[in-house]
This record gives structure tokens, C-alpha cells and sequence, in this order.
């Protein structure tokens, strides 16, 4: 699966472990998951509505500082995304939540729904994936006039399921790295503790 040639790290492995992490995009139909993804692994945008057929698993490497080694450290993201539909996702959410290390749960800045929605994936994923980083993603925050996600709803969404909620646009790029990075960060501060490390190795 890792496109790198072993040999290149291996110099480098004892001191630079590589981590490896499955981050799985979670939510509605059309609130810019597949866009959140190409505009993180391509700095792309597309108008287009883009039906995701099943599963599409992207990759990605990032650098992130690792306080407590004073290094950098290499976390290779898969990251998955899901078409929205209801009968596809009782079809694929084992193989879809399995080992995911960390979830993004978008919903649509304009559409109170998908955030009540976010309900119904956030369940499913803390019953298949446990306990595992989490956060909620309010997209196309560039629709400035069309904001429906009230505040207050945020917050008690974020209590309930313990976890931070940031504002994106795909389509601006605004918020996105940082959304990635934040999650990569916390999983990275997980699975050291958890001793999860060593599996990383190709
Ligand atoms: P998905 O079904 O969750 O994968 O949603 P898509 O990524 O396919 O996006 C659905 C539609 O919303 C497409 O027309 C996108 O161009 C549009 N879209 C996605 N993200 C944004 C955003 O941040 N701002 C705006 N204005 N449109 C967006
Ligand atoms: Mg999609």
C-alpha cells in the first residue's frame, strides 16, 4: 500500500518512526466531503457535484512536530470517502469504520439538517470505530448570508460527543489544512500513548 521505498527510511526509521492513519470523512449527502478531501491532497476545487461511488480512499503524507521527541514525524493519512446514501451506508460502514483512527464529520454551514444529521454518523462511528478523534467540520463558511448552524447547537454537539468543531470552505481552502492537521495531531497524540506505534512499519 505505501508508495515509498522502504529502503529510503530505513536509516531514518529508529528515529523517525512513521505513523500511519485511516481518517474517515463522515456526513450527508453534498456538504463538501469529497471537496474537502481534493482541496487537502490536490489545493483543488470543483463546482461540480461529484457522486462518489461506494468508497475512494486518497493519500497523504504530513510533518508534524512531535513535542516529546523533539522531531519531526512523518503520519501518512489514508483518507475515505463515503457517498452519503442511506442504503450504502449500512452496506459499508463496518468495512468503512474499520480500523479508522480518526473521523472528520462535516456538515453544510447552510443546512441545519445536516447537522442534525451528523447524529445518526457520529453514533455509528463511536459504535464501530470506539473511541477515536474526532471533529465536526462546518463547510462552505464562504456562503456567508446562508449560515444555519446556530452556535449554541455547535456547542452542545461538541459536549455530547467530546469533540472540537471547525469552520472550512473547500471551496476557499479556508480552514482545511488546518482541520487535517489538528485531527493528524490528536491521533498522533493517541496512538503514542496507546503504544500503537510499531505498527506502522511497511
Ligand atoms: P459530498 O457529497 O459530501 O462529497 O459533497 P461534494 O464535495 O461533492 O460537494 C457538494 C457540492 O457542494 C458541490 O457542488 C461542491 O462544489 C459544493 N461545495 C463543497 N464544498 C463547498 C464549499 O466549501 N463552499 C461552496 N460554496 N461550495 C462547496
Ligand atoms: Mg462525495
Amino acid at each position: 500500500m505505501l508508495e515509498a521505498d522502504v529502503d529510503e527510511y530505513e536509516e531514518d526509521w529508529i528515529s523517525k518512526p512513521r505513523l500511519k492513519a485511516k481518517v474517515c470523512l463522515v456526513g450527508d449527502a453534498g456538504v463538501g466531503k469529497t471537496s474537502l478531501i481534493k482541496r487537502f491532497v490536490l489545493d483543488q476545487f470543483d463546482n461540480k457535484y461529484i457522486k462518489t461511488i461506494g468508497t475512494k480512499v486518497s493519500k497523504k503524507s504530513i510533518f508534524l512536530y512531535d513535542k516529546e521527541r523533539e522531531k519531526e514525524r512523518e503520519v501518512i493519512l489514508t483518507i475515505w470517502d463515503i457517498m452519503g446514501q442511506e442504503g450504502f451506508r449500512e452496506l459499508l460502514k463496518d468495512a468503512y469504520f474499520c480500523g479508522a483512527n480518526g473521523i472528520l464529520a462535516v456538515c453544510d454551514a447552510t443546512s441545519a439538517d445536516t447537522m442534525n444529521g451528523l447524529d445518526g454518523w457520529l453514533d455509528r462511528t463511536y459504535r464501530v470505530a470506539g473511541d477515536v478523534p474526532v471533529s465536526i467540520l462546518v463547510n462552505k463558511t464562504d456562503l456567508k448570508d446562508g449560515r444555519q448552524v446556530e452556535d449554541d447547537v455547535l456547542e452542545q454537539f461538541g459536549k455530547a460527543y467530546e469533540c472540537p468543531h471547525l469552520f472550512t470552505s473547500a471551496k476557499t481552502g479556508d480552514g482545511v489544512e488546518r482541520s487535517f492537521i489538528d485531527l493528524a495531531a490528536r491521533i498522533m497524540h493517541k496512538e503514542k500513548f496507546a503504544g500503537k506505534e510499531e505498527l506502522v512499519i511497511p
